[in-house]
């Protein structure tokens, strides 16, 4: 069945508020914790099946509870497991503060995700799929040897560089489309990006150096689009009221590649991943925040 794999990461979030964040040796008292599904792997796969698609999902957790809590609840979102696999380490956690004034800190502990291993995914889950969704959560020699063989099956590989580190300029003709925000773009690129302007050119470069596709996400500024054939768009967000903008990225991510695999082209697949992540910064939460298709489609009529 023509299918996305998305081959990352599953964390679990472990998210602490504070009134203001503890000083170096100091002990405060947390106002709760909450324990929420993440990765952005993971959060991509659930867009993307939100979205419409038949999505399976590769990577790694732990032998302990949250590995078996993450694997159930992206089973109940109806992605398929069967590409996850367990190993010796600690299921990857995202240990996240919030202060009163919404500011955060993040410490990633990666985990089963940092000992997901080229061949920990079986040739057939790579082979089913048209499209593989790849980010920077698993080791970049795993996300190399699956890029690698997806092309080879001729496969569109869309790769989301976060966090952030310089790209292979080896893979860059492999990737049919590169979706990178502002940070990942001027790491990527070495240039600064701060307006559609600038975006432009980052993305005409990756375009040189071989990426068929280029989008560069510009927060509430919207995204731009260039592509090898010369198309190229600013696309502005729909003006929405944000109240969070986590997972603005993954759900556009999964959102785009869900409409792209359902055949549409790619200004259409661009308009409903902007629509998907204007719903999503409405919403509180990662995965929680992501809509559905009908919400989506309901959104832009
Ligand atoms: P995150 O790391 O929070 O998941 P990101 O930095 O990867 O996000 P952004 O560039 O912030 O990604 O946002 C992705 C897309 O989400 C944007 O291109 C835009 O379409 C939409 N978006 C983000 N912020 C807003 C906003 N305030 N209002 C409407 N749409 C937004």
């Amino acid at each position: 069945m023509s299918s996305i794999l998305v081959a990352g990461s599953l964390n679990m979030d472990v998210v602490n508020r504070v009134s203001e964040f503890p000083v170096p040796g100091e002990t405060i008292t947390g106002r709760g914790t909450a324990y929420h599904p993440g990765g952005k792997g993971a959060n991509q796969a659930v867009a993307a099946v939100r979205s419409g698609s038949t999505v399976t999902m590769a990577g790694a957790v732990g032998l302990d509870a949250n590995g078996q809590t993450l694997v159930e609840s992206l089973k109940n979102s109806g992605i398929r497991t069967n590409g996850i696999i367990k190993n010796e380490a600690l299921t990857g956690m995202a240990f996240i503060t919030v202060n009163d004034s919404g500011e955060n800190t993040i410490v990633l502990s990666p985990g089963s995700n940092g000992a997901f291993a080229p061949d920990d995914i079986r040739e057939e889950i790579i082979q089913e799929a048209d499209i593989v969704l790849l980010q920077n959560e698993i080791p970049w020699i795993t996300n190399f040897a699956i890029m690698k063989r997806s092309v080879a099956y001729g496969s569109k590989v869309i790769y989301n560089p976060a966090p952030a580190h310089r790209v292979d300029p080896t893979v860059l003709s492999w990737i049919d489309t590169l979706i990178l925000n502002e940070t990942e773009a001027a790491v990527t690129t070495g240039l600064n990006i701060g307006n559609h302007q600038e975006a432009e050119l980052a993305a005409d470069q990756l375009i040189t150096q071989g990426v068929k596709n280029v989008i560069i996400t510009l927060g509430g500024n919207g995204s731009y689009y260039a592509s090898h054939s010369g198309e190229s768009l600013h696309m502005p967000s729909f003006k929405v009221e944000a109240v969070d903008t986590t997972a603005a990225g993954d759900t556009f991510i999964g959102a785009y590649a869900s409409a792209l695999h359902s055949g549409q082209s790619r200004l259409v697949a661009l308009r409903f991943a902007t629509a998907a992540a204007a719903i999503a910064v409405t919403r509180h939460g990662a995965q929680h925040s992501v809509p559905h298709k009908y919400e989506i489609e309901t959104f832009l009529e």
